[in-house]
């Protein structure tokens, strides 16, 4: 059975599926994404992630190409039509097709939206959540409006292939007052005493769905969670160390730029992380696998 694309309205064969070379997005990166889940034919976090679309969209000025009921029937006609209860749904909206020239065109454009679908193994996270990655660090190269979802990605391209080329599953951003944020996912630390960190939100960096989750799953677990930068040095001194998001779940860090995290091994307050996410996954969708 082939993959089915959507495109403008139209459910399409994957590899018929082609945008306009004037298409803004193809040309000056005027457009916006999400990555949202699937699991057991139910999208996880669905409203959270609808929501952020909706504010990166008005961020940039571009209408919504369809209204929120419209999406969410498309969303779910096109997980059903690719027969992948397991999926991960990639989302684009982009300003539309008009003659090439920086300032938004004159004429009224239809946004143009993509959506492709594409399996997700939920069981192979959960084994690399036993194993932990590996992360490096890298300056911060990215514009200044890092909370807005945008397909502008270099920086983080950049940045991916420097961990992908140093053996690391992760590289985190650093800017002048420390680390921003995964190339495609939220940096944490676990501190000597027990305080659960990650950057405050900001306009230099992405506010991650799984952050939200987990920033909610705290207090139940009697975990302080607080809000502020923290430096590459503090976190390799810190007693554990993660990154979440949505395809990566609560991932543990075993180290940074070779330097090991406490023991290396996934840690007490990261694997009680893992486990709240999982229930939480379980109760959003039924889905079945845990890590322990
Ligand atoms: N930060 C960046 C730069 C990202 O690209 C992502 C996810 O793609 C995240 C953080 C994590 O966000 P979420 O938890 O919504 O997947």
């Amino acid at each position: 059975m082939p993959r089915i694309a959507y495109l403008n309205g139209q459910y399409v064969p994957h590899g018929d599926a082609m945008v306009h070379i004037e298409d803004r997005g193809y040309q000056f990166s005027d457009g916006v994404y999400e990555v949202t889940l699937a699991l057991g034919g139910r999208l996880l976090d669905e409203d959270r992630h609808l929501a952020r679309l909706g504010r990166s969209l008005a961020a940039l000025d571009i209408a919504p190409p369809l209204g929120e009921p419209a999406l969410k029937v498309a969303m779910r006609k096109l997980v059903a039509l690719n027969r992948l209860p397991d999926a991960l749904l990639y989302q684009q909206v982009t300003r539309g097709v008009a003659p090439r020239g920086h300032a938004f065109p004159k004429r009224p454009v239809r946004p143009a939206l993509v959506m492709t679908v594409r399996r997700f193994d939920p069981a192979a996270v959960a084994a690399r959540q036993t194993q932990g990655a590996a992360v490096v660090t890298v300056p911060d190269l990215r514009w200044r409006r890092c909370d807005i979802k945008s397909v502008s990605l270099l920086g983080n391209v950049l940045a991916k292939q420097a961990a992908s080329a140093a053996g690391a599953q992760e590289a985190w951003m650093v800017d002048t007052v420390g680390v921003t944020e995964g190339a495609s996912t939220t940096a944490w630390i676990v501190t000597q005493g027990g305080e659960v960190v990650s950057r405050q939100l900001s306009q230099s960096l992405l506010p991650g769905v799984t952050r939200a989750v987990i920033a909610d799953a705290l207090a139940p677990l009697g975990v302080r969670f607080v809000e502020r930068p923290f430096t590459v040095a503090e976190a390799q001194a810190a007693a554990e160390a993660f990154f979440t998001s949505t395809t990566s779940f609560v991932m543990p860090v075993t180290s940074i730029d070779g330097q090991t995290v406490a023991d290396g091994r996934p840690g007490p307050v990261t694997r009680a992380i893992q486990a709240a996410h999982w229930a939480h996954v379980r109760a959003a969708t039924g889905r079945p696998q845990s890590p322990r």
